[in-house]
């Protein structure tokens, strides 16, 4: 059954939403970078610490086999929320950025010089630099795709990108920056049908979004548990079964193994194939607390009211003089990057601080995006379950009040 949305409601369960910053109440608009985490997640882990810990998948014992039972209901939840087709594509792994090296690195035994992996220019840091290695160290080509004015990606510079060398698209679901959603299953239909293989960060759009992975039919998808309202320490990387096939372990150690003798190894199966040692047990379970917790909504009700925020921002900020707004792509989610003229977003960011306003500047790891914006950082207001309109209008007063100081 899903539970009513009501916000003052959801607010009451995140104890950190009633602290004050600088004497007044916080306004927590940085959700983008990492989000808040209610009782249900905290609790969790607590109540996991406190009654039923041990370590995963070896042990005989009462303690080991309650922890497993725990740890292996956070995958299944995981695997819900995907709806993946079963748990052996479902990875944990510290965060999305390892999930993206794990697939970068595991593709690095079968390149050759000259094949190409197709970027595009609004990627965070992480689903740039693992690509990177790949050109430093093994001889790859990064292809990058470019975007239209209002943010969106160029889907005809897509698809002239791609071609027969390109082995990896690597593409952004939701941009954190510009908010733009991207067309992955289309994306993913142009890789395939150069025999490439797709992998979304779906970092944002887990968040802002439902996804179906097998409706995306993309051969990877990484997210982190934190900007889910969950705990750091732990993300989810999915993989289509023949992808997690063709796939080379990352790391070895513990539990990713079958047998090992003195002269040779087998694997476990996948997904602990992929997950060496003592995994991020605690996080696990407390990923699958954050998942359940945020499944008793209505997704359709959490991005109406989203949506709400988002515009109710976007008119205060078309009210300021001299802004300017990055990213107006039709269909965007709840993330605001934002210019102010004459103010350096360093500034901005100080001054709404002193309203209790936490917002974000800086180039939020996306400095291929800056370039093509041509500028050396933003501000960004990201937003929210637990947000309401009232904290908009704090948060556009207090950047009319820093106007006035700085311009
Ligand atoms: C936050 C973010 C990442 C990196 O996630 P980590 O949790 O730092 O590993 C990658 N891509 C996007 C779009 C993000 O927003």
């Amino acid at each position: 059954m899903t539970r009513a949305f009501d916000v003052s409601e959801i607010r009451k369960e995140f104890p950190i939403l009633a602290r004050q910053v600088n004497g007044k109440p916080l306004v927590y608009l940085d959700n983008a970078a990492s989000a808040q985490k209610p009782n249900a997640v905290i609790d969790a882990i607590a109540n996991q610490s406190r009654t039923a810990y041990a370590n995963v998948h070896r042990g005989i014992h009462t303690l080991s086999n309650e922890t497993t039972e725990a740890y292996e209901a956070g995958r299944e939840a995981a695997r819900g929320f995907l709806n993946a087709p079963d748990t052996h594509g479902v990875i944990f792994t510290k965060g999305a950025t390892e999930g993206i090296n794990l697939v970068a690195s595991s593709l690095a035994g079968t390149i050759q010089p000259g094949d190409e992996i197709v970027l595009s220019v609004m990627e965070h840091h992480s689903n740039i630099v693992p690509w990177h290695f790949l050109r430093e160290r093994h001889g790859a080509v990064l292809r990058w795709v470019g975007l239209h004015e209002d943010g969106s990606l160029d889907m005809d510079g897509l698809r002239e990108a791609v071609g027969p060398r390109t082995r990896m698209v690597a593409i952004s679901h939701m941009s954190n920056v510009l908010g733009t959603v991207n067309d992955v299953a289309e994306v993913g239909r142009i890789a395939h049908a150069a025999g490439a293989r797709v992998l979304v960060d779906g970092c944002q759009s887990a968040v802002h979004m439902s996804v179906d992975v097998q409706v995306l039919d993309c051969d990877w998808f990484v997210f982190s548990g934190h900007k889910l309202y969950g705990p750091t320490g732990i993300g989810i990387l999915y993989g289509k079964a023949d992808a997690l096939a063709e796939a080379r372990p990352y790391q070895g150690g513990g539990e990713m193994i079958e047998t090992v003798s003195m002269d040779r190894i087998t694997y476990n199966e996948a997904p602990h194939k992929f997950e060496a040692g003592t995994p991020p047990i605690l996080e696990a379970i407390g990923l699958g607390a954050a998942i359940g917790w945020y499944r008793q909504f209505d997704q359709a009700e959490i991005e109406a009211h989203e949506h709400a925020l988002y515009n109710r921002a976007l008119e205060g900020l078309r009210g300021i003089n001299g802004l300017r707004i990055h990213g107006e792509a039709p269909g965007k989610g709840a993330v605001l990057a934002f210019s102010l003229e004459g103010a350096h977003p360093h500034d901005l960011a100080q001054i709404l601080d002193r309203y209790g306003v936490a917002i974000r500047a800086g180039h939020h790891c996306a400095q291929p995006l800056m370039t093509h914006l041509g500028v050396s950082a933003t501000a960004r207001a990201s937003f929210g379950i637990y947000n309401t309109e009232a904290e908009v209008d704090v948060f556009i007063e207090a950047l009319e009040k820093a106007r006035g100081m700085l311009v």
